[in-house]
């Protein structure tokens, strides 16, 4: 949904999912992933610890600071943002050669990231995955029971931050139901011409 049309070269699109923490956007992804096992989906690096059932690889490639660094001093990341203490980043080669071979590629990054990605590539397609309710996104937030409450506290300050953020995204998809976001998702990752279905592939 743009207020022009795009070109009839239009390339693979690259869609960024984001919103605040806690809005349920892994499990959207990891909902579509089930339904849709083709879809490629970009793995990120971080210096958080694992959580318990997180595997190095498959959730995120899990570095210590100074790897972090390096990834960073040799330009191999496409974006990164530093969320809650913990420092995030999109390897850049992958995505790359995923575009290039004209596959449609998802990042499901924060909002600071987003922001980074429309910068680099403007063409970028932003989706905002909103909450139900703020009180719905507490009780997400409060509940993970995996997380101290002083973490807690950070991410909800960074929800009403992100909140905030809303009108910058090209489309926003309310997180009513899993299985819902995750089709609308798939269809606007999918939708290369971003509006005529006729638009011939490159
Ligand atoms: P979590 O620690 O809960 O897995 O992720 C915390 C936040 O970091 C989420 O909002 C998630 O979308 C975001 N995130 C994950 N990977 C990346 C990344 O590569 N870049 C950026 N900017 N944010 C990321």
């Amino acid at each position: 949904r743009g207020t022009s049309p795009e070109p009839p070269d239009a390339r693979p699109r690259l869609t960024v999912l984001s919103g605040p923490s806690g809005v349920g956007k892994s499990t959207v992804v990891a909902h579509m992933r089930t339904v849709h096992p083709e879809v490629w989906l970009s793995v990120s690096a971080t210096t958080r610890r694992p959580r318990p059932g997180e595997r190095h690889g498959v959730q995120y490639y899990f570095v210590d600071d100074d790897e972090f660094d390096k990834l960073v001093a040799n330009g191999e990341l496409l974006e990164w943002a530093e969320f809650a203490g913990n420092r995030y980043g999109t390897p850049r080669a992958a995505v790359q050669e995923r575009l290039d071979a004209g596959e449609p590629v998802l990042l499901e990054i924060d909002l600071q990231g987003a922001r980074l990605v429309r910068q680099s590539m403007p063409e970028a397609q932003l989706v905002f995955l909103a909450p139900p309710s703020w009180e719905e996104l507490v009780r997400r937030l409060t509940g993970r029971g995996t997380e101290s409450p002083e973490v807690i506290e950070r991410r909800l300050d960074a929800a009403r931050v992100e909140l905030a953020a809303e009108p910058e995204f090209d489309v926003t998809l309310v997180n009513t139901s899993v299985e819902d976001v995750a089709h609308e998702l798939l269809a606007l990752m999918l939708d290369v011409s971003g509006s005529d279905p006729q638009t011939p592939e490159n």
